[in-house]
């Protein structure tokens, strides 16, 4: 898959995953809340300078990326961070429930093992701890909902902007295992409240970009291929 950095609609950007920074990558959502920046995820590491080079490449000074939401502690979503953070003096959203992977790098809790990466812990500079916060973050409000499930302390992350209402919501689609804490009981509630959100797009860790019926009709899916677990 031959992609590249792009506009989602005015003023979201996609400019990391698989095909346009590093295989290893999640994808990395991009907002530009005015003053500041917000991303989302970092990918696995290996790829963050080229994260960066395709934020300058949209015309973004990535000096102006205020923010970093670590969705949850996986390797590929969190691995860029420390660089990202060094490069841009960014601060660092978490869940507290993620926290011991992201801040301590247990291998089994980031599946850095599993990837084969080395990954470079990083402090969590603002700790979430309840099911749900709004934070101003620039001239925007961003929703932080948790959504235990994938694992304890994943998070999404809701923004309207321009009157579209986006959804990151990474790793909708799981995989569950023991070995990060997944629990798939929480998971099936976390997908019912994402439902109930009533995003107009849907921004997946992995699977791209959902738009309108679209949204719901991905995380029922989730919902159906796992209703045997
Ligand atoms: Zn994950
Ligand atoms: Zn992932």
């Amino acid at each position: 898959m031959t992609m590249e950095a792009e506009e989602i609609e005015k003023g979201v950007y996609v400019v990391g995953g698989a095909g346009i920074s590093h295989p290893a990558d999640c994808c990395v959502y991009l907002v530009d809340a005015g003053p500041e920046m917000v991303m989302i995820d970092a990918g696995a590491g290996p790829g963050a300078g080229s994260i960066l080079k395709n934020v300058r490449d949209l015309g973004f000074d990535p000096s102006r990326i205020g923010h970093l939401v670590a969705t949850h502690c996986h390797i590929d979503h969190i691995g860029g961070i420390a660089w990202i953070r060094e490069e841009t003096g960014c601060l660092v959203i978490g869940h507290q429930e993620d926290r011991d992977g992201i801040e301590l790098g247990d291998p089994r809790l980031t599946a850095a093992d599993l990837y084969g990466i080395e990954y470079w812990p990083t402090k969590v500079d603002v700790v979430l701890e309840g099911d749900e916060e709004v934070m101003k973050l620039g001239d925007l409000e961003f929703r932080f909902v948790a959504i235990p499930g994938h694992t304890p302390g994943s998070i999404a992350v809701l923004v309207d902007l321009l009157g579209v209402r986006f959804l990151f919501g990474q790793d909708v689609h799981g995989p569950f295992s023991d070995r990060w804490g997944s629990d798939v009981g929480r998971w099936r509630r976390s997908m019912e409240k994402l439902l109930g959100l009533e995003a107009d797009i849907l921004c997946e860790g992995h699977a791209w970009v959902f738009r309108g019926p679209e949204v719901r009709s991905y995380i029922e899916a989730q919902l159906r291929r796992h209703q045997h677990l």
